[in-house]
């Protein structure tokens, strides 16, 4: 059986799990958290890069930041995952779902500013399979209705969208290191802050509501509590695997790009039959190999395609179903404007295996398997 996802595993995490165990250092912020901040602020270009427990709780940490409340709409796409919304609706915020582009999978820039209202505070794009949304015009339209912009990065390590990481073009990003992600931690995530004066208020959500960091680096001498918080540090032994694979990230990213530029080369005949259609990647956008789609027909081919793979012994899966036609999702948001796309392509969609060490073996049985269906069907 060809599994969809292998965790990812480069050989120097149990090292540096072992060193943070050795030095009794396990709790967080310590040496493996700083150094996983620091590799994270080199790599991405933003002002401060704080680890967290998931991309959950950095975009939790966003929604506190940005002072959304009860009232307040924050505009995100549907398709995307429940952890895009549900910070908000933690902070008592309506989700105001627009629809997304076809050809990316990503928030429709054109339809976000008809959403817009008076009670609207935010723009939560999500870089899909780590290809980026527009986001000049988004930072365009934030800028032009004050709207706070935190970004979903969680797939989008190592993307970039003219020139510039994933994460660092809005108020605040957010990274995942979740086992299915390029890099991972097992659970945890990254928040990055684009502006000087963000830093101190994350450093105090993070911990619990505490000035805490301020008194470890020796700037006052007793730390208390002085605002709303949680607790988003993340072990050391978590960390410390995150970095071995942070250091090895061109290794992990080599691979994965052959791997989807393998598919993109096999399956770009079945594509130019007009029998199903590939990734688009916009101009201007650096993608990352996060994620290897294909779109069947419809429904009722996406359902064959993947019980054809499955007899074949390949693991393929399908993605989100659409936010708004869930049940928490039509209790807590609603939908603006016409679903053209979202619901119809998310219905088309397969997701095909790739990660760190798929062999060429594997790959060619899963190509061959596609074509197989679409010979017969
Ligand atoms: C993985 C993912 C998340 C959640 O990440 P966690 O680290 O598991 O909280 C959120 N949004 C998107 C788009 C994701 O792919």
């Amino acid at each position: 059986m060809i599994s969809f996802n292998v965790p990812p595993f480069v050989g120097t995490e149990m090292g540096y799990i072992q060193d943070a165990v050795r030095e009794h250092k396990i709790s967080g912020d310590g040496k493996y958290t700083k150094k996983c901040d620091q590799w994270l602020e080199e790599h991405t270009g933003a002002k401060k890069a704080l680890l967290t427990t998931s991309c959950t709780h950095a975009t939790e940490m966003a929604a506190l930041l940005a002072g959304i409340g009860p009232g307040d709409e924050v505009i995100m796409p549907s398709y995307t995952f429940v952890s895009t919304a549900n910070p908000f609706v933690l902070r008592g915020a309506t989700v105001v779902f627009t629809d997304i582009r076809p050809d990316t999978m990503n928030l429709d820039e054109k339809l976000i500013e008809p959403a817009i209202t008076e009670r609207t505070r935010a723009i939560v794009p999500v870089h899909y399979a780590g290809v980026s949304c527009e986001m000049d015009t988004i930072m365009e339209i934030a800028r032009r209705h004050n709207l706070r912009v935190i970004e979903d990065a969680a797939q989008g390590l190592m993307s970039a969208y003219h020139g510039k990481a994933l994460g660092t073009f809005g108020d605040y990003g957010c990274y995942s290191f979740h086992e299915t992600k390029n890099c991972s931690m097992g659970e945890g995530g990254a928040i990055l802050l684009n502006r000087e004066d963000e830093v101190e208020p994350a450093e105090i959500v993070r911990e619990k509501g505490t000035n805490r960091s301020k008194f470890f680096r020796g700037q006052i001498d007793k730390y208390t509590w002085v605002d709303i918080g949680s607790s988003y540090l993340p072990s050391e032994l978590n960390a410390a695997y995150l970095y071995g694979q942070l250091e090895a990230v061109d290794v992990i990213q080599n691979d994965r790009m052959s791997s989807w530029n393998r598919y993109y080369r096999e399956l770009h005949p079945l594509a130019d039959a007009g029998r199903i259609e590939l990734p688009v990647v916009p101009e201007g956008c650096v993608h990352n190999a996060h994620m290897f789609y294909l779109k069947a027909r419809d429904l009722d081919e996406r359902t064959r395609l993947i019980q054809h793979l499955r007899e074949r012994g390949v693991y393929a899966v399908f993605h989100y179903v659409p936010l708004h036609s869930s049940s928490a999702g039509r209790r807590f948001g609603r939908f603006h404007g016409e679903d053209r796309y979202t619901t119809r392509e998310s219905e088309r969609l397969v997701r095909l295996p790739l990660y760190f060490g798929l062999t060429e073996e594997d790959h060619h049985t899963v190509c061959d398997a596609v074509r197989e269906f679409y010979r017969k069907s």
